[in-house]
């Protein structure tokens, strides 16, 4: 399709990362130079390796430059750390020494570089993590720096961007939207993405609606061509009819409207209309992410995931640097709990010690809680950072991927250890920290009770315990239409976890996905949960709602959903059920 040739409500679908309504005219960034390739003689050698040299410092200094603009902002000083991950990417051995053999084979130097980044992005893509999978934008985004500088091409300043644009780019890299213009930006979406890029976090940040993922929609738009982009849905409308502009301002109203009504409930208690008490915590992945938490209401962080202290290096963190990160937390998390899950990852390539084996099927490999037991030595580091964190405010443990009680009860037993070292060096820790596990595989289920008795809490991981449960690839959108949370079998497992927990007198809480939507909170309060932790963004949202229901209520459906067949009738009756009830919450829009 030729971009004049756009039709008019032209519908393309991504990823909503960044919710809010953005209406505006597009803005076509190009960030891609063309990478040109021609071979050098071996007279020219040493003067093509100091040019790639020279454009590297040159990048670098483009970074402190953004940097220091950046530093004289407050909503954006946290994320200074992505700036300093793209400095350190251009000092990369790898990255440098690999692109100057190619240069001395011959190569230009911007395709040596092409090669390198070619090279490094398939180890990137190769790591199940889907988060430090899409750590490989990064590495995009310097790669695209230093290639626009080789090329000659003028580093674009984001700041001849008109107002009420939606900027359109292929990728945006942190850098380039750190530099956005709330004022005159009304919304991003790119070609490439994902939920959990760096790109995606700073848009919520900024509070700029975002579509990502969108594959080849800058093949699609143009300059100047009016649109619409919904950072909730994913959805974007390119040459929108009157009708349709009118709906989306509509809509763009009642999402506002909306926004301002929700930072009102910061802090309110979280508690049913019967003053049934449920902790909201947040799912946390970097540091930087704490003040937006506690801006949100998060009482505590429910899940740490700890495995982003490992992501962009060759060798894991010490003990002195996970200390002082889970402790740091800790403090500005305090008086509330902090649960911090030991690492989660499956064949890392940022942990040199631990080896790489090729596995068939990842998902049911070498990963989380196996991989800790493999390498006692590497997991007797992060035990004893967690423990000292424990002296400094409230700290729980808690292990992924936990499938029968042997594994929980080795877990325990190098704790003891580690406690016991710990103890002989005269290091203070607490003693009566608690213990958990995640709850994510069918066994963990069927051996609820037997498990409860071994640990002081439960947190149920829907994401794995759906893929596992339904044998539904979480990943794979072929299968996609059968990844159900309101699966009858998931209902089913959440009920017997829960009443496992509360027969044992343990905590239980979930901390899946599952635990941020609006329309599942009377099905948590049916359950007994009093406890959820979630993306921090989606607290006032359910906060919302629990201050809208009883207990009973809760109960009443949950049982009524339990007597149904299918997830569709589940997800029908839910739907139904919240739209009778609060009309004013679960009505046109979706919140
Ligand atoms: C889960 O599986 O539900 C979970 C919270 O863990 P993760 O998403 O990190 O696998
Ligand atoms: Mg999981």
């Amino acid at each position: 399709m030729g971009k004049t040739e756009v039709q008019q409500d032209t519908y393309l679908v991504g990823l909503g990362v960044s919710p809010g309504i953005g209406i505006g005219r597009i803005c076509l960034l190009n960030r891609l130079a063309l990478v040109a390739e021609w071979s050098i003689d071996d007279d020219e050698i040493d003067a093509e390796v100091a040019r790639f040299r020279a454009a590297l410092s040159e990048a670098a200094e483009q970074l402190r430059a953004v940097k220091q603009n950046v530093a004289s902002q407050q909503h954006l000083r946290e994320h200074i750390y992505i700036l300093d991950t793209h400095l350190l990417i251009l000092e990369d051995e790898l990255l440098i020494d690999h692109t100057e053999a190619l240069i001395r084979q011959n190569h230009n130097a911007e395709s040596a570089l092409d090669q390198t980044l070619k090279q490094l992005r398939v180890m990137f893509e190769n790591i199940e993590d889907d988060y430090l999978r899409e750590r490989s934008s990064d590495l995009d985004a310097v790669g695209q720096r230093v290639q626009r500088i080789l090329a000659g091409v003028r580093d674009a300043t984001l700041e001849q961007i008109e107002e009420k644009s939606l900027v359109a780019a292929h990728d945006l890299s942190p850098a380039d939207t750190m530099q956005l213009d709330k004022n005159k930006v009304v919304g991003f979406l790119t070609d490439r993405g994902g939920k959990t890029s760096h790109t995606a976090i700073l848009a919520r940040s900024l509070g700029i609606p975002a579509v990502v993922g969108l594959d080849s929609a800058t093949a699609v738009v143009a300059s100047e061509m009016p649109a619409i982009i919904d950072g909730t849905t994913g959805v974007v409308i390119l040459n929108p009819s009157e009708d349709t502009f009118r709906e989306y301002l509509k809509r763009k109203l009642a999402f506002e409207y909306l926004e301002k009504e929700l930072s009102a409930y910061r802090d309110l208690p979280s508690e049913t209309t019967d003053h049934v008490e449920v902790a909201l915590r947040a799912n946390l992945e970097l540091l930087s992410e704490v003040p937006a938490a506690l801006n949100d209401g998060a009482v505590g962080i429910g899940l740490y995931r700890t495995e982003f202290l490992y992501m962009n290096r060759t060798t894991p963190p010490d003990e002195e640097e996970q200390f002082k990160a889970y402790s740091e937390i800790v403090k500005c998390i305090a008086p509330h709990p902090v649960t911090i899950r030991t690492l989660d990852v499956g064949g890392d390539k940022f942990v040199q010690d631990v080896s790489l084996v090729h596995e068939d099927n990842p998902a049911m490999g070498l990963r989380a809680v196996r991989l800790s037991l493999r390498d006692v030595g590497l997991f007797k580091v992060q035990l004893r950072a967690i423990l000292r964190a424990s002296a400094v405010g409230q700290v729980r443990i808690m292990f992924p991927m936990i499938s029968g009680v042997s594994e929980i009860r080795t877990c325990k037993r190098i704790v003891s250890s580690v406690k016991a070292e710990l103890e002989n060096e005269g290091i203070p820790f607490d003693d009566k920290l608690k213990i958990g596990i995640m709850i994510e595989t069918p066994s963990a289920v069927m051996i609820a009770s037997l498990l409860a008795r071994e640990v002081d809490f439960f947190s149920i991981g829907t994401n794995d315990l759906i893929q596992y449960c339904l044998a539904v690839d979480r990943g794979n959108e072929h299968v996609a239409y059968l990844y159900e949370p309101m699966h009858p079998a998931i209902l089913r497992a959440l009920k017997q976890v829960c009443d496992a927990a509360q027969s044992a007198g343990i905590d239980v809480s979930i901390c899946g996905e599952m635990a941020s939507e609006p329309l599942y909170v009377p099905i948590m309060l049916g359950l007994g949960l009093s406890e959820l932790s979630m993306n921090h963004a989606c607290i006032p949202r359910v906060k919302r709602v629990l201050r809208n229901l009883t207990r009973a209520e809760g109960q009443i459906l949950l049982e009524e959903l339990l007597q149904l067949s299918t997830g569709k009738e589940i997800s029908t009756q839910i739907d139904r059920e919240m739209r009778r009830r609060l009309p004013e919450l679960f009505g046109e829009f979706v919140i």
